[in-house]
């Protein structure tokens, strides 16, 4: 309802659309990784989102030729083009962040796919990744990781090939689940580490959406935080209302690097944080902490 609305509106609502996220951390335990999760390769509805609110999806654009901000394609709603035409994330000025839209099945475009430059991250991951699977057994390797051998920050995922700044890397492949269901599952699970939230600010209406790889996901679930990282999260929406999340590189990456990304802004301070060893010079001392699950 509210897509159809911002379809109609012409999207003057985005003008002042905001995002903050923030990844869950609770205190007290040492997470290990959930060993048991079936492998997605995209974001999925979960308990408490509703077939009306998952299929809650964007008109599309007409676009035959080219969906550019400069031929007029529809799904750029803010005008500016969100990728390259080497598919590489275009930045945008930090006081406009960019509702980003790709084009969807609803498109004109879709029968020149998949030339259409507005489609990233739905085309899944394009460089060799591997995570580092210490405390799994090899059964759970996904067909396009592999293990690499520990290192001192335990599970974390690299990737084997060059990627370039603005480049995608991967989904935040999860469970999109109301907020119900968010506390359920960290009464059950107690040590979450996983709830990705993101909050949407456009003009006074906010938007919380919350991502969970917890039993659903992909490699995005094997990032760490880095106070210093160089990859970025991205809210994408695939075409639909419900938003999911891109990681893109922020910089230039080298073949061994590990990916990382800042799990967000701490809403809490104190020493029952777990600590951080990102190990980069603008180490924050401890890991971003919400004071609730579903914040
Ligand atoms: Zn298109
Ligand atoms: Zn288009
Ligand atoms: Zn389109």
């Amino acid at each position: 309802m509210f897509c159809r609305q911002l379809n109609h509106r012409g999207f003057d609502s985005a003008r002042a659309f905001s995002f903050i996220f923030l990844r869950f951390q609770f205190p007290f335990l040492d997470s290990e990784f959930q060993m048991t999760y079936t492998h997605i390769p995209t974001t999925i509805p979960g308990p408490g989102i509703t077939e009306d609110e998952w299929n809650d999806e964007f008109k599309g654009c007409d676009c035959l030729v080219e969906c550019t901000a400069e031929s007029g394609c529809t799904c750029l709603t803010t005008g500016i083009d969100n990728y390259s035409e080497d598919r590489r994330l275009l930045p945008t000025s930090s006081e406009t962040p960019q509702l980003l839209i790709e084009c969807s099945t609803n498109c004109a475009c879709c029968l020149m796919e998949p030339s259409c430059r507005n489609r990233v991250v739905q085309n899944g991951i394009m460089k060799e990744l591997e995570v580092n699977i210490k405390s799994y057994e090899k059964k759970f390797q996904l067909e396009i990781l592999k293990v690499f051998s520990t290192s001192d920050k335990g599970d974390g995922a690299r990737t084997l090939q060059p990627i370039q700044p603005g480049e995608f890397v991967c989904e935040y492949a999860s469970e999109c689940i109301g907020e119900e269901e968010v506390q359920k599952r960290h009464m059950e699970f107690r040590d979450d580490n996983y709830t990705l939230t993101l909050k949407e600010h456009f003009g006074q209406k906010t938007i919380k959406t919350f991502l969970d790889p917890r039993l659903r996901g992909n490699i995005g679930r094997f990032l760490n935080h880095s106070c210093q990282p160089n990859c970025d999260v991205v809210v994408v929406r695939l075409g639909r209302m419900c938003p999911t999340a891109g990681i893109f590189a922020k910089r230039e990456i080298q073949p061994g690097e590990e990916l990382c990304y800042d799990y967000g802004r701490s809403e809490l301070e104190g020493n029952d944080r777990k600590p951080c060893r990102c190990g980069t010079t603008s180490c924050r001392g401890f890991l971003p902490m919400s004071a609730t699950p579903n914040e």
